[in-house]
């Protein structure tokens, strides 16, 4: 069981800003982002993550006080992460200083909105899908203005009280219905909630605080997965407007054709050919597969289309234990070109068999065609 305290490196009575300051810290350091191409940093900011999903929720850290990781089963991915991928959402929201609560009354400022969710297609070989992995994907997205810090203001001018709203954040609008006079309150749509004004936009993100780029982001294939599959990043989308929590970001996967092996769910078809004589007399194959070679005994009097399985060498299942089977279908090819001795023999095999073959006269053919004229 994974201790997250210790992870966090906090006793057990810290308070929450501690655990929200001590996770910042570390999640800075073993950010992927600062560390490009370390699996271990990248490990152990997985587990920073997962520590403060637990420890930074005081309902969830009370669970795990008294029951431990226990206490929290089916409780998993409280910010909604699929099966696959890490459960990042935190980590930007802390970044950004998003996380204004959307119900955050009170005339207080509702925060700046979130950015965008954004969707990216990752072509992977066959083999990719079936063992999953580490893959690349680039997108054009959103990112922090740096100059400006996400704040949209030119480095060295400041920020004013917004007029509209008076720095609330919300603005009154008061429409007559049949009940009277309604007061609703709506965010303040010249300074999106923030109750700030810029007084001079930054220059480089004129004034939105963010800028779009390309970024590269690593993705963690899990074995198993098909085209059609999407895995759901949380915080990998677009950086919101002036330091809004980023998106999520959909990869949806699409495996290309492999020039051996046709899918079939979790099973693999290999259409594999065989001498005819091979599939009479019975043989022994060598038979690819996506790792080593595996030995096939093909019995004597074996026909064509016949199939064998051979166990677990297919797919793993996505989501559960196990993998599919590769199922060899064997296909009992006719021998052509026939060199004379070859020929000979066949017609002796045929003689032998009383099976009725056509002459070996060249002109043959050409009768049976005009035959049909
Ligand atoms: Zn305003
Ligand atoms: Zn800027």
């Amino acid at each position: 069981m994974a201790d997250h305290y210790a992870i966090l490196g906090v006793s057990q009575q810290a308070s929450d800003a501690e655990i929200k300051k001590a996770y910042r810290q570390l999640a800075r350091q073993y950010h992927p982002d600062q560390n490009p191409d370390d699996p271990e940093a990248e490990a152990q900011f997985k587990q920073i993550a997962n520590a403060y999903e637990v420890l930074g929720d005081s309902e969830r850290r009370s669970r795990y006080d008294r029951f431990g990781d226990d206490g929290l089963g089916g409780q998993g991915g409280g910010s909604g992460a699929g099966p696959f991928g890490a459960n990042l959402g935190d980590i930007f929201e802390t970044f950004f200083g998003g996380g204004g609560s959307p119900f955050g009354g009170g005339g207080r400022p509702s925060g700046p909105p979130r950015g965008e969710d954004l969707e990216t297609v990752l072509e992977i070989d066959l083999s990719e899908a079936v063992f999953g992995g580490e893959q690349l994907v680039t997108v054009r997205t959103a990112v922090a203005c740096e100059p400006c810090g996400t704040t949209g203001a030119e480095p060295g001018t400041g920020t004013s009280v917004c007029d509209e709203c008076g720095g609330s954040g919300q603005v009154q609008r008061v429409r007559q219905s049949i009940l009277g006079q309604m007061v609703t309150a709506t965010q303040c749509p010249t300074c999106s909630g923030q109750g700030k004004k810029i007084d001079q936009p930054c220059s480089v993100c004129r004034g939105q605080g963010r800028q779009i780029e390309d970024v590269d982001y690593t993705v963690d294939v899990p074995a198993g997965v098909d085209s059609g599959s999407t895995l759901r990043l949380t915080g990998r989308g677009a950086a919101g407007p002036r330091g809004g929590a980023q998106g999520d970001l959909y990869v949806h996967i699409s495996v290309r054709d492999h020039e051996l092996f046709v899918r079939d769910g979790d099973d693999l078809l290999l259409r594999q050919p065989i001498g005819f004589a091979q599939a009479a007399l019975g043989t022994e194959l060598q038979i690819p597969t996506l790792e080593e070679p595996e030995t096939l005994l093909v019995p004597a009097g074996t026909d064509s289309g016949r199939r064998f399985r051979l166990r677990h060498m297919g797919v793993p299942h996505v989501n559960g234990r196990g993998r599919g089977d590769l199922v060899v279908e064997l296909i009992v090819a006719t021998p052509t070109n026939l060199t004379e001795e070859e020929e000979l023999l066949l017609r002796q095999f045929a003689e032998l068999r009383a099976e009725h073959v056509a002459p070996s006269d060249p002109g043959f053919f050409g009768k049976v065609k005009s035959a049909f004229r």
